[in-house]
């Protein structure tokens, strides 16, 4: 799960990790009076998505940059108005751009130096890791890339913690020195606490800003917070905001199914990850290209292959529907019952193959081919992928 920037702002502030004021306007007339509370001059508009690359990026009516810098507060509101209700495209949001519908309004600070800065979840080394980089404000993967060497790192132990030392010594190889170097180690255990109690997988500072003046503060936020982890991140998980994510996953999430939209036009309604992965292979295999990775679990429900049957054929992309269906907890025949129902209660008007293997495979089968619905039946993974490519060419 993302959340946007400005409720990143509130996190940091509950944490202590120092960050400038500032508030979210969803229209000019709020950004114009936020603007005035803030004081109405050294301010910066920022678009609000769930994407990064926004101050290189520019909307779909020719409007360019979702970050500006105003200095009074009808120009925040201007910029405010430009922004809202229009699309930005950004290196990560794809051509089709994000709808900006809200605006962070912030006090603008003179950046004298950016830095990077980043916490994430570790896998090769089972624990956490701090990634830091002189080269702030640009993308890190770039940076990782061309100079390596400028890319530092410190790894954290699971149960011990981020320790002092490990703050100073990242500070330090910032080249930061006196107050910076303390500002900055304070921001550092203040993040490492926040990340840590609110079941983060990621949280990036891009720029951590030196500012002018000697401040170390955060400018910008991106998180990401462990699924898995929700259940007990309630004020995390207010701030979903689901009108960013793909309104299929959405639907999915609600019925406890695990979907993940993709481009091509046959879609898989399948029980298991590692079954739902090899279908995918086997589809791309012989010349198809799958619209979805969809998992209905062990033991789907009638009401969950329904619902499932529901998101695949809402989606105008879909040619062709491979359901293939292994029988261990689940039993075929409840399957085929199952897709029985959801194929009459949908209306099916597209190819249909179905592969069923395992527990009650017969009495499946056979209901399969009682049910009066077209289906195309199909031995095996072969035969079922060569069935579903045929089908929708
Ligand atoms: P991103 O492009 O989506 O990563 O958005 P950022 O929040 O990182 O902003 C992009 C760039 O705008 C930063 O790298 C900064 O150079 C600049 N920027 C952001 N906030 C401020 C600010 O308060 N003052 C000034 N002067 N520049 C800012
Ligand atoms: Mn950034």
């Amino acid at each position: 799960m993302n959340i946007h920037e400005y409720q990143a702002k509130e996190l940091f502030t509950q944490f202590g990790v120092a960050t400038p004021a500032g508030k979210v306007a969803a229209d000019a007339q709020q950004a114009l009076q936020i603007a005035q509370e803030l004081g109405g001059k050294g301010l910066v508009v920022k678009a609000q998505v769930h994407a990064g690359g926004r101050g290189k990026g520019h909307f779909t009516n020719g409007f360019k940059g979702g970050v500006h810098v105003v200095d009074s507060a009808e120009k925040a509101a201007e910029i405010a108005g430009q922004m809202i209700g229009q699309t930005l495209v950004t290196h990560q949001t794809g051509p089709e751009g994000k709808l900006v519908s809200k605006v962070l309004i912030a006090k603008s600070v003179d950046i004298a130096k950016e830095h990077y800065f980043a916490i994430l979840f570790d896998r090769a080394s089972g624990g956490h890791a701090i990634i830091a980089s002189t080269e702030g404000g640009m993308n890190i993967e770039e940076v990782a890339e061309k100079t390596p060497e400028k890319i530092i790192k410190e790894f954290v132990h699971p149960t011990l913690g981020l320790q002092a030392y490990q703050a100073r010594k990242v500070a330090a190889a910032l080249g930061l020195q006196g107050s910076q170097a303390s500002q900055a180690a304070k921001l550092f255990s203040a993040l490492w606490n926040l990340y840590l109690k609110s079941d983060c997988s990621l949280v990036e500072i891009n720029p951590l800003a030196i500012t002018t003046d000697g401040q170390v503060v955060a400018l910008d936020a991106k998180f990401n917070f462990d699924d898995n982890a929700l259940y007990r991140q309630k004020a995390v998980v207010a701030m979903r905001d689901t009108s960013e994510e793909d309104p299929r996953e959405v639907a999915a999430s609600e019925f406890g199914l695990n979907y993940i939209g993709l481009d091509g036009n046959i879609a898989c309604l399948v029980n298991g990850a590692g079954l739902a992965m090899s279908t995918m292979d086997i589809i791309k295999l012989h010349g198809g290209e799958p619209a979805n990775f969809l998992d209905v679990g062990g033991g789907a429900t009638r009401e969950q292959v329904t619902a499932a049957f529901k998101i695949i054929l809402g989606d105008p992309k879909v040619k062709g529907i491979l359901v293939n269906i292994f029988g261990g907890i689940m039993v075929c025949n409840v399957i085929a019952n199952g897709i029985v129902a959801a194929a009459q209660e949908v209306g099916l008007k597209i190819p249909l193959v179905v592969r069923l293997e395992g527990n009650n495979v017969e009495a499946g089968k056979q209901t399969l081919a009682q049910s009066g619905i077209d289906i195309i039946s199909a031995d095996g993974l072969t035969d079922a992928a060569q069935k579903v490519v045929a089908a929708v060419k």
